[in-house]
């Protein structure tokens, strides 16, 4: 029997412990699912992780095959030096229907420029109709799990869609672009602009004042990835300029964004408290469980962080 240990949330358990449960049996692989505390370090086969656990020091879970991850995003553990365990970031369904959900609802307000109706119901009468998906070109910063199943959905929508990522990719419909000279080309085309990168250090930044200023005037950027890819300072900057025409931000440096925080004032940003895409424990939990199952038949696991890049 297998000791799994849930280091998630404490407020999830309750939701997390059927659904596990429910995903083992259906594997049929006997195992207990412990909290912390309830059973020693070295008797743990794996973790079922999320960085609000308590968990800290991996140096005891001697026996642990690997540590799971319910995020998406890892970067508050990659970097953990007593972390020497095999780690499998999440990539779930649910997540995924909630980025594409989110990306392709405020791309089609930037599209559509709903927000100049919403906002102006004065009673003035301007007829100016806005271009088709086939006019508009949207392009997106990281083409993996989630990007690229956004730039999927958009190109089937009719979007001219382009992908910017560290590998060259083949996706229909999509323009993929990469390296230094890729991502000044996705950027100069870029009339809507959608960051879907992960935390790291060449992450961090990478919209930044001379890159800001290669996109076209007035461009729209959604920033559901990480916070610490845009500097926020420079962003600030081009939206009073002008340069940027509005930002839809869902994840900042510092969570939750300070109610001081010059972006909940600005005429031209939208933020959304961190919610673009959840984890969904039902289908969540059976990735978990089929990465414990690939442990114990001594298959390579789903979705392993790479050390060295960072995600
Ligand atoms: P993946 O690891 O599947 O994809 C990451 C993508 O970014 C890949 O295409 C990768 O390129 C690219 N990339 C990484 N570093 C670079 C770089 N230096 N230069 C160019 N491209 C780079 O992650 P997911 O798609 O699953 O998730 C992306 C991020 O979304 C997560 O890390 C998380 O931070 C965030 N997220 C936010 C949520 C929210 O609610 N706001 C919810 C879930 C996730 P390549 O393919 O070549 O490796």
């Amino acid at each position: 029997m297998l000791t799994i240990l849930y280091d998630g949330a404490a407020k999830m358990w309750p939701v997390y412990q059927p659904a596990l449960s429910a995903a083992l049996a259906e594997a049929g692989i006997a195992a207990r699912l412990v909290l912390p505390g309830e059973a020693a370090p070295e008797a743990v086969d794996y973790i079922v992780y999320a960085p609000t656990g308590p968990v800290q020091d991996f140096t005891p879970f001697t026996r642990t095959k690997a540590v799971l991850s319910l995020w998406a995003g890892v970067e508050r553990v990659v970097g953990n030096a007593t972390l020497t365990q095999p780690l499998c970031r999440m990539v779930d369904e649910g997540l995924e229907r909630g980025m594409i959900e989110w990306v392709t609802g405020h791309v089609l307000r930037a599209h559509l420029g709903m927000d100049k109706h919403i906002l102006d119901q004065s009673g003035t009468w301007v007829q100016v109709a806005p271009p088709l998906a086939p006019e508009r070109s949207v392009v997106i910063l990281g083409l993996g799990a989630l990007g690229a199943a956004c730039a999927r959905t958009l190109a089937s929508l009719g979007f001219r869609v382009s992908g910017w990522s560290r590998t060259p990719k083949e996706l229909a419909g999509v323009d993929s672009l990469s390296g230094a000279e890729g991502l000044r080309a996705a950027l100069a085309r870029a009339e809507i602009l959608v960051t879907i990168l992960p935390n790291t250090p060449e992450t961090t930044n990478l919209l930044n004042a001379e890159t800001l200023a290669q996109m076209p005037r007035g461009a729209v950027i959604l920033n559901p990835g990480r916070g610490n890819v845009i500097d926020d300072d420079a962003l600030l900057a081009a939206l009073d300029s002008g340069q940027i025409g509005q930002a839809t931000l869902d994840v900042f440096r510092i969570e939750p964004l300070p109610p001081e925080h010059p972006y909940w004032a600005h005429p031209r940003v939208t933020v959304t408290p961190h919610i673009a895409a959840e984890t969904r424990p039902s289908s969540a939990a059976r990735v978990i469980v089929e990465n414990i199952r690939r442990g114990e038949a001594g298959e390579p696991f789903l979705n392993r962080v790479d050390r060295d890049r960072g995600y």
